[in-house]
């Protein structure tokens, strides 16, 4: 399969996700005209350069999973379709790996995107398509916001309360604990009043 003929193939799997093809509980679409000027103003990012070249879709190690593909989510960013893009699994499934950002031509960092997309989906309340990578990714921020660094066993206690699944990998849970992987009390960072300036910057 040629390059073009795999990009076809990906998109054409992705849209169908993405449409709801086959759902008909699809709601009509309702564009936000602010919501590229949000995202840009949040993420400090111009996306208007993106000129739909596919070249960070095409080198993305996860589209295989997602429902919208990372130069589609750009596109509907652009397009202002905020509920389509806050409601994607695709914003929770980016690894974060910077592989798009690198081989875009035009500087757009699309694993900032993904950040700047995941912020705004939980202050605004929208439920994660993805929520157990959205509990992760909760317990991790509240853990650094707690003491400035991560504490695992913080973490997980935070992930447990909020996914309710307090069995799942509890045998690797033990196995890192009886080597020392886990450690038991927290180390925060002494300079506490720093901490609490820096942390409001990463809520705007
Ligand atoms: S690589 Fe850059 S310009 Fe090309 S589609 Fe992706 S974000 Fe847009
Ligand atoms: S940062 Fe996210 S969207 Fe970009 S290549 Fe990696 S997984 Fe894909």
């Amino acid at each position: 399969m040629t390059n073009a003929e795999e990009t076809a193939s990906m998109e054409s799997a992705a849209g169908e996700k993405a449409s709801g093809v086959g759902d008909d509980s699809r709601s009509a679409i309702s564009p936000d005209p602010s919501f590229l000027g949000q995202v840009e103003e949040i993420g400090e990012e111009r996306l208007t350069p993106c000129f739909q070249c596919v070249k960070c879709s095409g080198g993305c190690p996860l589209t295989f999973a997602m429902d919208v593909l990372p130069h589609q989510l750009v596109r509907m960013v652009q397009m202002g379709l905020k509920q389509e893009v806050l409601k994607s699994s695709t914003i929770w499934l980016c690894a974060g790996c910077e592989t798009c950002s690198t081989r875009c031509p035009n500087g757009v960092s699309i694993a900032h995107l993904m950040d700047v997309l995941r912020q705004i989906a939980l202050t605004e309340g929208v439920e994660p398509a993805e929520p157990e990578v959205a509990g992760f990714h909760t317990a991790f921020l509240d853990e650094i916001r707690a003491g400035g660094r991560l504490h695992e066993m913080g973490m997980v206690r935070r992930y447990k309360f909020r996914t309710r699944k307090w069995m799942k990998d509890a045998g690797l849970g033990w196995r890192m604990f009886s080597r020392g992987k886990l450690k038991l009390l927290p180390v925060r960072i002494r300079d506490r009043e720093w901490l609490k300036k820096v942390i409001p910057r990463f809520r705007r």
